[in-house]
């Protein structure tokens, strides 16, 4: 590992140790070989004046809810350092007791939650204390006989601390480990199966330190021709099986979830390792990572479905065998899979909870490897990993995300997406938590919408073969398909139908018809796989009320109207409801250019602003209006309606 302190970069920060503080901990955070996702703490012990005008010694530690990668000062909690010491002397406290004491202890009361290591940082006699779940320490002491050698690697320079829960009894553990300890003579501290430590009175020694003892495991591991490597994978595709895996899924957690699926080399070499299944149930790289990915992760083989069922049966008597009165299961359901022949699959209610656990299966993986390589990977044993998950503590972590939004874990596909109603749908579904596939001729799509929720895919919805490919693309980025907004369209030339020019009729028909009956043949075998699945058709107030000149569009739109009327009989056995909305006078869409809105108004013998709000409530209807509904309809309020045509129109008397 190499160090990336920079000289110049840390000179500007010379008088602000609170600031080294910051810089350090973030060269500590972008290695994600050292802390993932949140994982890993540091610390730096400051002398500060109060109110009082007294001195003070205040320990600044990580945060709660900080994550060492982008800390910044306001992340660190000052807590009177006195106070911390004192609790480390204690025969006994519980967890929430120390929580609430150290939070009391603090000298800023908006500052976060201190690390639940803070006592620990704290009897650690130096100034700064670096803490991480360095992979490649954790991986050697996760095996056979890592002890023996992780004291081989450091000798007697490294003080080793055999696996307690974190928290109170750590501190309390080392606390006790180091009474008698000249800790002058120490150059880190390893925790089994946890990770480690390092400290000095200047920054970069602590941090110096660090890389040099995490790198003495690489090259232990190294030495011990335990590196592991991928050789290039075959990749298969099972898009269905995806889609099916992850609707058994969101079953067992009953919640709908995003289905990551990683089929990078690693992922695929994992699979298809030999012990593979074996090794991958023996638990967690750390056991802090157990409330991200659970313990073990399921294993699919021919039959996905009862691989999932017979994983939520076991975790359910996991809980049993080891919960004491009064606690609560968490859902059954499995938090990745590894799938022979296809690599992993992480599932989160949230694309960001999914990639986490990506994140920590990758390191997972090449540590399993590694161990393996080393005499045998070797996880803490189940209860240990059962008392951190259900840790009241890590729960507390999990329960912030309160009021999950109606969408969250669902999977829509909207066409047409680039402007008007399709990118309102698009905004609307994100907003209330869905992730989206927007799919538009216009190549602008891929640009448009920034967050990661969203997946733009240039589609020209006339060509089955490219409706096809975009369908896989969602499928394959989010793990399946709940929600189909049918909406691209277009509105030709006004015309009677005498003057009607075919390519113009026939292009309308193309659009406005049938690209929504090949969109649904390919969407179909995936929303029956989906969770509560629902289709929502944009068709018109043309199609009960149609004008004259307008032929070609409300023409297409009935025979719309009609196939999703067909798509309701057919599909309501699958549990797929088709619905139907009648927008009109949306003039916030690419359709109505100022153009087609003069000679609309002027069809109807009105102005431009009369024929806006021509309708009975007088009122304009905007995209959003639009998209607002549709929304409604793909959800809950319509879960028990299908074959509904709901009109959008500001109330128009030839439609009522
Ligand atoms: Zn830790």
């Amino acid at each position: 590992m190499k160090s990336r302190w920079q000289e110049q970069e840390a000179n500007k920060f010379r008088n602000d140790p609170l600031a080294l503080r910051v810089y350090t901990s973030r060269l500590l955070g972008q290695e994600p070989n050292l802390v993932l996702q949140g994982g890993g703490n540091t610390s730096v012990k400051l002398n500060i004046t109060n109110l009082f005008g007294e001195s003070e010694e205040v320990l600044y530690v990580k945060g709660s809810g900080w994550d060492l990668a982008t800390i910044e000062k306001q992340g660190f909690a000052p807590v009177r350092l006195d106070l911390l010491k004192r609790m480390a002397r204690l025969d006994d406290l519980t967890d929430s007791q120390m929580v609430k004491n150290q939070r009391a202890a603090m000298t800023d009361p908006s500052a976060p939650n201190p690390s639940v290591e803070a006592v620990l940082h704290a009897i650690i006699p130096f100034k700064f204390v670096d803490h991480t779940h360095a992979d490649s320490v954790v991986a050697v002491s996760n095996t056979k006989n890592g002890e023996a050698r992780i004291k081989e690697i450091y000798g007697r320079h490294v003080l080793i601390v055999p696996y307690v829960m974190p928290g109170f009894i750590l501190a309390r553990k080392v606390f006790e480990m180091t009474r008698e300890i000249d800790w002058q003579r120490l150059k880190g501290m390893v925790l089994l199966h946890h990770g480690i430590f390092t400290f000095a009175d200047d920054a970069r020694t602590s941090y110096t330190q660090m890389v040099r003892l995490v790198t003495k495991a690489e090259e232990y591991i190294r030495k011990k021709r335990a590196v592991v490597h991928f050789a290039k994978a075959k990749i298969n595709d099972d898009l269905l099986g995806l889609a099916n895996i992850r609707q058994t899924v969101s079953r067992a957690r009953n919640s709908a979830v995003i289905a990551k699926w990683n089929q990078g080399n690693r992922q695929i070499a994992f699979a298809n390792h030999p012990k593979m299944a074996a090794v991958a149930t023996r638990g967690p790289l750390t056991p802090d990572h157990v409330i991200r990915t659970k313990r073990v992760p399921v294993i699919i083989d021919q039959n996905s479905k009862k691989n999932i069922e017979r994983f939520a049966k076991e975790y359910q008597r996991y809980f049993t065998r080891h919960a004491s009165a009064g606690l609560k299961p968490l859902d059954p359901a499995p938090r990745w899979a590894v799938w022979p022949g296809y690599g992993t699959i992480s599932f989160g209610t949230t694309l960001a909870e999914a990639n986490i656990i990506n994140d920590i299966t990758e390191h997972t993986i090449d540590a399993i490897l590694v161990a393996e390589k080393l005499g045998g990977w070797q996880a803490l044993p189940e209860k240990d990993i059962f008392e951190i998950e259900y840790w009241e503590l890590e729960q507390a972590k999990l329960s912030k995300s309160a009021g999950a939004p109606v969408f969250q874990g669902k999977i829509a596909l909207v066409t047409g997406a680039a402007g008007g109603i399709g990118k309102a749908c698009v905004e609307t579904l994100q907003a209330q938590g869905a992730v989206v596939a927007a799919l538009d001729i216009d190549p602008a799509i891929t640009k448009i919408f920034k967050q990661p929720g969203a997946l733009g895919i240039i589609c020209d919805v006339t060509k089955p073969r490219a409706i096809e490919k975009a369908v896989s693309a969602a499928v394959r980025r989010f793990g399946g398909l709940d929600i189909l907004v049918s909406n691209a369209g277009i509105f030709p030339p006004s015309a009677a139908i005498v003057e009607t020019d075919q390519n113009s009729w026939q292009k309308s028909l193309n659009i406005n018809l049938n690209s929504h009956q090949i969109l649904m043949k390919a969407c179909i075998p995936y929303l029956e796989l989906g969770v509560d699945p629902a289709v929502v058709v944009i068709a018109s107030k043309n199609v009960p009320a149609p004008g004259p000149g307008a032929s070609a569009y409300s023409v297409a739109k009935a025979g719309l109207t009609q196939l999703a009327r067909v798509a309701a009989l057919e599909l309501a056995s699958k549990n797929i409801r088709v619905n139907v909305v009648h927008p009109n006078q949306v003039f916030d869409t690419a359709i109505w250019t100022q153009k087609v809105l003069e000679a609309r108004a002027k069809h109807y013998k009105m102005s431009v602003q009369e024929y806006k709000t021509s309708n009975l409530l007088k009122t304009e209807i905007t995209s959003k209006d639009v998209a607002s509904l549709v929304a409604t309809m793909a959800g809950p309020v319509f879960g028990k309606t299908t074959g509904a045509q709901i009109p959008i129109d500001g109330g128009n008397e030839r439609v009522i």
